[in-house]
């Protein structure tokens, strides 16, 4: 399977509007992150996790020519508020949209995109079939996938694991029943948010420790803030096997 980076920035993303500070000022192109998102290919499925506000962007950047289906983790607007471009799929591949969530995802979407549900048959509207997944393993056609519950300060939120390669972004609590679902991963991606402490992510040290507990062989962080530092200084500072990703990255799993 190939994994790419679509966004890797918090909910503001980096450069964060107005800001002046040296991370937003910098010209390197790892610190421009979009909001947080990833494109998986495997099995001659392409795939996206989350459809932030930069979808529309990130679908032209990689030059994604066919999508199979959208996978959310939760219902925050910085990972479902691209949701309305997946029409440009809708219209080229002539079929509705797989769009999978939990029952409270869903229906967060119904409030959210009312005028994509509501009976009125407008020409051009993303038509999108919701599916409804649980903590129990799913699959999309041959593509088997593990739901990875965690918590972000008090919403649930899924993280998802395919085969050797588990992905969790918003979190900042990975109970013990998860914990055994990450077991043998081999590539992990993990939110890391900043130095500091935060209520709903975890900061750089807890996400390392993560790491030291779940022990994969190689491991990604990313919905990063300005507020971590400059990619190239914080790349310096990370344990062996863990590096910051960033947009654009392409990871192959085996
Ligand atoms: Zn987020
Ligand atoms: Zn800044
Ligand atoms: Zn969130």
């Amino acid at each position: 399977m190939k994994v790419t980076f679509l966004g890797t920035g918090t909910s503001q993303g980096v450069p964060v509007i107005a800001c002046t500070c040296e991370v937003c000022r910098s010209l390197d192109f790892r610190d421009k992150r979009l909001r947080t998102s990833i494109h998986i290919e495997i099995a001659g499925k392409s795939l996206v996790i989350d459809t932030g506000p930069d979808f529309r962007q990130q679908m032209l950047r990689e030059y994604v020519k066919r999508l199979d289906a959208v996978v959310f983790t939760h219902a925050h607007r910085d990972h479902t508020s691209g949701l309305d471009d997946v029409r440009a799929y809708n219209f080229k591949q002539n079929m509705d949209m797989p769009v999978y969530g939990t029952h409270d995802v869903l229906e967060q979407l119904k409030a959210e995109y009312d005028y994509i549900f509501a009976d009125r048959n407008y020409p051009g509207l993303p038509r999108l079939d919701l599916i409804e997944i649980t903590d129990a393993v799913f699959s999309i056609d041959d593509v088997k996938i593990t739901p990875l519950p965690v918590m972000h300060f008090k919403l649930p939120v899924l993280g998802f694991r395919f085969g050797n390669f588990s992905y969790i972004t918003d979190a900042n609590f990975i109970p013990d029943s998860t914990l055994e679902k990450l077991v043998g991963t081999e590539v992990l991606v993990l939110n890391a948010l900043q130095r500091e402490k935060h209520i709903s992510h975890f900061n750089l040290e807890e996400a390392l420790a993560m790491v030291e507990k779940i022990k994969p062989a190689r491991t990604f962080f990313t919905h990063i803030s300005h507020k971590l530092g400059l990619h190239a200084e914080v790349a310096k500072q990370l344990p062996d096997g863990v590096s910051l990703a960033f947009d654009g990255l392409q990871v192959e799993v085996d």
